[in-house]
């Protein structure tokens, strides 16, 4: 069920009407949904429960603390891709004995840091990596828990930027390479080899080929055992997508028919060959909890009607929601009040000195200059790739709790963006 839902013709976050928000808040401003949160959370945690899993939120997609902490209480383990992210972690009071580390330019103070605060396990993604890994956790008196990150080489059919599974992807180590690399990783003194991770891409609407990328890492798990390497966990990644509502594109699959048809294919293959000896299941969803439990809420500036466009210019642009300059995505915009005016056809652009600064285009919309609008499914990849370009602050963000609006992060002052700068002595 949406929690953003038009109450008496006004668009509403749960009980809070947006454009209260807008007068309250300001814009642009992210406004998020705890009800939504939770609900995508529990979809995850409910086809978990029972079994030996662990549901890894990939915060890079969205990182306010608020979100952190109430995915935290809820059991959340954290899939992190920086120093900076377990930082995050530890302020919003999540456990790092649940943080899994992945990225293919870990430095060695992120290294010591992760270290020392004993995570869960690094996503090793090549054969540099483990040997600094190795020296900076013996250099500690530690030892490293490794996974490696293995490039099963199956099509995602997604974008481009966002399929990260072929052969020729930056990420991860070669199917064919892996066997070696992990008896390479198994070798080294400071390093505990406790499991294996694919991540083949994002926004997949369908389970199909994930469920490919799992049939080649236990084929890999089962020659690995045959070698005396017994990995503790098989870890999924992230990928499942989200409506955005785009008109023609098929829905999603449903999380828990995905996680349903891991869990009986990983238990087939238990059974059949390790006498049913359980092996653990960790996932790292991103975009599926998040995406569609926020707005970017904005209001229109100026319409300009020219001799081939109309231009609906608003004051949201590309450094506060980058995914349609970045990945051409299309992103439903919608007036938060339905008055029925006539409607025309826009690109809806901000006011950046760009021509890539656009949010949506050709959009028939209902709309009058000083109203508001908003971008939906906004909740991931949104404000955590927001910019200050232009000396533009960025976007307050507002989680709404039933009948009641926070403010969870201010809006970023002009004097803010250059405080850390000097001139010349
Ligand atoms: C980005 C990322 C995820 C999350 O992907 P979604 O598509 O948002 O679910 C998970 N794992 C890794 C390694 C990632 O880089």
């Amino acid at each position: 069920m949406s929690q953003f839902s038009y109450q008496d013709g006004v668009l509403h976050a749960e009980g809070v009407s947006l454009s209260v928000i807008a007068e309250q808040f300001g814009t642009p401003t992210y406004v998020y949904s705890k009800a939504a949160l939770l609900a995508n959370f529990a979809a995850y945690a409910d086809a978990c429960r029972g079994r030996d899993a662990l549901v890894c939120y990939a915060m890079k997609a969205n990182s306010n603390l608020a979100i952190l902490d109430l995915l935290a209480r809820q059991g959340a383990g954290f899939d992190i891709v920086s120093g900076g992210e377990l930082l995050r972690v530890l302020a919003a009071g999540g456990d790092p004995r649940k943080v899994i580390f992945s990225g293919v330019g870990k430095s060695v103070d992120e290294m010591r840091l992760a270290l020392s605060h004993d995570i869960l396990c690094f996503n090793v993604e090549s054969i540099p990596e483990l040997h600094r890994l190795n020296e900076v956790a013996g250099a500690l008196g530690k030892q490293a828990r490794i996974s490696l990150r293995v490039n099963p080489n199956v099509d995602p059919k997604t974008h481009p930027y966002i399929a990260t599974g072929l052969k020729a992807s930056k990420f991860g180590v070669a199917f064919d390479d892996a066997l070696a690399t992990y008896r390479a990783a198994a070798q080294l003194p400071h390093l505990d080899v406790v499991g294996i991770d694919c991540h083949i891409g994002s926004q997949l609407l369908d389970d199909v080929p994930l469920l490919e990328a799992l049939d080649r890492l236990i084929e890999l798990i089962d020659q690995l055992g045959a070698e005396g390497i017994e990995l503790h966990h098989l870890d999924m990644g992230g990928g499942i997508g989200i409506d955005y509502r785009e008109q023609g594109e098929a829905p999603p699959v449903p999380v828990g028919d995905y996680l349903e048809r891991v869990f009986a294919r990983v238990d087939a293959w238990r059974a059949a060959r390790h006498n049913g000896k359980p092996i653990k299941v960790i996932f790292e969803p991103g975009r599926s909890i998040v995406g569609d439990t926020g707005v970017l809420l904005t209001r229109v500036e100026f319409l300009k009607h020219g001799e081939e466009k109309n231009f609906c210019i608003v004051d949201a642009a590309m450094n506060d929601m980058a995914r349609p300059a970045l990945y051409q995505a299309w992103m439903d915009m919608q007036p938060v009040v339905q008055d029925g005016a006539e409607a025309a056809v826009y690109d809806i652009v901000g006011p950046i000195c760009e021509s890539g600064d656009w949010l949506a285009r050709d959009r028939a919309l209902a709309i009058t200059a000083g109203e508001l609008l908003v971008m939906h499914t906004a909740g991931a990849y949104g404000m955590t790739m927001a910019s200050n370009y232009n000396t533009r602050g960025r976007a307050a963000e507002v989680m709404v709790d039933g009948a009641t609006p926070h403010l969870v992060r201010q809006r970023e002052n002009p004097a803010d963006l250059y405080a850390l700068e000097s001139v010349l002595k």
